[in-house]
């Protein structure tokens, strides 16, 4: 989504709010699916020249559980910022130069690669359908959160072992 911006960047200190739900588009190897849109609910302002995006987004993701690879749907709450630069103000080589700043030309930013980039970097390195999933049973493959399936899988302690040679 296209963000017009032409009312604040030549004017330090002035804000638009930002109110939106937008349609993102995974990724090809994203391990988590989007769905419906994404809500972004924040301010863009002009801080000294810089445009800063500061704002909350909210999504609806399906992700396959790391422990009992069953499906389930998370609602995530994420931050999302960064900062602009307009391209006409920036010589590239001087000490201006900042990797954190994001250079735009024209008068409106698409946010949506930046809210993907934000959404990404906010979700753990494990989905877990719940915190306390028990996972799969190492010996039938049983969902252990359906109950237990009898399996014996107490490690075993070699000491007994030698106890039954006796
Ligand atoms: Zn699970
Ligand atoms: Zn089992």
């Amino acid at each position: 989504m296209d963000i017009n911006i032409a009312s604040i960047k030549n004017y330090e200190g002035k804000s638009v709010p930002i109110d939106c739900a937008i349609a993102l588009e995974g990724r090809p190897g994203d391990d988590f699916k989007i769905i419906g849109p994404v809500s972004v609910k924040g301010l863009i302002r002009n801080f000294g020249g810089t445009i800063e995006l500061s704002a909350k987004g909210g999504a609806k993701l399906e992700m396959i559980c790391d422990r009992c690879a069953g499906e389930f749907t998370e609602d995530v709450v994420f931050d999302i910022s960064e900062s602009f630069k307009e391209n006409e103000r920036f010589e590239r080589g001087s000490e201006n130069e900042n990797p954190d700043i994001i250079y735009f030309s024209g008068d409106s930013i698409d946010l949506d690669e930046y809210v993907y980039s934000n959404l990404v970097v906010s979700l753990p390195g494990k989905h877990l359908c719940r915190d306390d999933c028990k996972g799969l049973c190492p010996m039938c493959g049983a969902d252990l959160n359906n109950g237990e399936c009898g399996c014996d899988t107490r490690p075993i302690d070699p000491r007994f072992d030698i106890l039954d040679t006796i």
